[in-house]
Formats: structure tokens, C-alpha cells, sequence
């Protein structure tokens, strides 16, 4: 299928989608679907954070992302925001520059029958659902299912379910679980992984589930990995998964 070609370049329409949304204070001002820019503006989501304004250009444009900022600083719609970009429909009706958005046509061909495109992992259910909460939010407009992972529910019902699901937001645990148990659950196709809070995600022990998880995905993904701490492990782990990464941090002002 078309939707496994549009890495070919990403280093070349980085560059491109750096220089033309650098500059960018305002969700507005960033080639959002008009979806997405509906989702945000009735959940009040105007202008970017710091995080927001380094990440998302990035991220729109292909690249893997190593992402460090401290709680609160709005790392969720970092990665979210691009997130329904790569799995909803572009504005047509976008004239900007060219060939990004060419590219960005091209990956926005996933509809609901395409499987699961994109997957988010969270160190705990709570953070999980609060995700889960932000996605709706924003997603609203869009024709895409969306499903949490998190354990503590019946495994049946969710193995009915989760195979239809484009978007998951998970726990790492749980996770593994449908990857080893549920029938027919492909993530093969798999297009964005973001591990968020990952040095959480390691320090609550879940280094080897986490390999296995990222065993079973596509090589062709895009990845964003976000972090509030640089350690070790967290570089270890971003080797692992992270192709050619950028790396974005956004320092406290003192
Ligand atoms: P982090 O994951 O970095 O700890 P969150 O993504 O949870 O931060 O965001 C922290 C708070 O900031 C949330 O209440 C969120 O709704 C709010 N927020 C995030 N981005 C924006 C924005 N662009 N404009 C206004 N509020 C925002
Ligand atoms: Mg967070």
C-alpha cells in the first residue's frame, strides 16, 4: 500500500518544514487539517507552547523526536497534534508550500479500514486516560477510532474491539498482553509511536516489555519519544527506537 513510501526523504522535507513553520506562535498558523484546527480551537488550544512550537514542526515533517521539557509544559498536544495529522485528512484547500504538504496528502490517506496507525505509551493508566481525554477532544472532527489500553477491564471485550482501532493509548503491560494474546492484533502497519513520560516508563521497571513491544512494530514508523529527564537508560532506549533523531528541549527560565 501507498502509506509505507512517504519516508523516502524525511530529512530533505525537515528541512523545508522547519524554515516555513518556525516561526509559529499560533495553532492557526501550522498546516493542521481543518479537523485538527477545529478540535483545537473549540477546546480552547490557541497558541503553542515552547515545547509545542519546537516539536510539532518536527513531527509534521517525518522526523523522530527526542523530546525533553518538564510536567506541564505541554508535551500531550506535542505529540498528539501531529499525531491526527499523519492519520486524518489534510485541508485540501492548504495552498502553502508545496511539497511537504504533498507528502503530508500523501501519509493523510488512512481511514478507519487501514488498521492501526498510530500508538501512544503511557507509564500508568492514569496519565493514559488523561491522554485519551486530550485525543478526544481535539479528534472530535475526525473519522478515526481511537481506544485505551490500560488493564483493569475485560480482556474479551477488548480483544473484540481492539483490532479496529486506529489510534491506541496504552499502558506497556497491557499492551504486550494483546500483542502475545489477541488474535489477529497487527501492528505491522503501524506509522507513529510516541513513548511518552519514558523515563517513567523505565524507572517503573518495564525496560524488557517495552523492547518486545517495539520488536513487533514496523521499522518504517515515525517516533516521538518524550521525557522530562535525560538518563542513561532514557539515551539507551531512544538508540533503540529513534531514527536519526532530533533533539528538542526546552529549559526552565531561571
Ligand atoms: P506535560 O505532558 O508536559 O506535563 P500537558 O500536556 O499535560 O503537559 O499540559 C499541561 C497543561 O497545559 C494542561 O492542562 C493542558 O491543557 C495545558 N495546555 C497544553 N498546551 C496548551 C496550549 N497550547 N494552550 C493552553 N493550554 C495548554
Ligand atoms: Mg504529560
Amino acid at each position: 500500500p501507498s502509506h509505507y513510501t512517504f519516508r523516502t526523504s524525511p530529512y530533505l522535507i525537515a528541512i523545508d518544514f522547519q524554515d516555513a513553520f518556525a516561526t509559529a506562535t499560533l495553532f492557526s498558523e501550522l498546516p493542521l487539517s481543518i479537523r485538527t484546527q477545529e478540535g483545537l480551537k473549540r477546546a480552547n488550544f490557541i497558541e503553542l507552547t515552547d515545547i509545542q512550537r519546537k516539536a510539532i514542526p518536527l513531527a509534521l515533517a517525518g522526523r523522530d523526536i527526542l523530546g525533553a521539557a518538564k510536567t506541564g509544559s505541554g508535551k500531550t498536544l506535542a505529540f498528539l497534534v501531529p499525531f491526527l495529522v499523519v492519520n486524518g485528512r489534510q485541508s485540501a484547500s492548504y495552498t502553502g508550500k508545496t511539497s511537504q504538504i504533498l507528502e503530508l496528502l500523501y501519509r493523510a490517506k488512512w481511514s478507519q479500514f487501514d488498521g492501526l496507525g498510530a500508538l501512544v505509551i503511557s507509564p500508568t493508566r492514569e496519565l493514559a486516560v488523561q491522554i485519551f481525554e486530550v485525543l478526544k477532544k481535539i479528534g472530535r472532527q475526525h473519522l478515526l477510532s481511537a481506544g485505551l489500553i490500560i488493564g483493569g477491564k475485560d480482556l474479551i471485550i477488548e480483544q473484540e474491539r481492539v483490532n479496529r482501532m486506529n489510534i491506541l493509548v496504552c499502558t506497556p503491560g497491557r499492551l504486550l498482553q494483546h500483542m502475545d494474546q489477541t488474535v489477529g492484533f497487527d501492528c505491522g502497519n503501524l506509522q507513529l509511536l510516541v513513548l511518552d513520560e519514558a523515563d517513567r516508563i523505565l524507572d517503573m521497571g518495564f525496560e524488557k516489555t517495552l523492547n518486545a513491544i517495539i520488536d513487533n512494530l514496523s521499522k518504517q514508523r515515525q517516533t516521538l519519544l518524550f521525557s522530562a529527564t535525560q538518563t542513561k537508560s532514557v539515551r539507551d532506549l531512544g538508540r533503540l527506537s529513534l531514527k536519526n533523531p532530533e533533539y528538542v528541549a526546552v529549559h526552565e527560565k531561571s
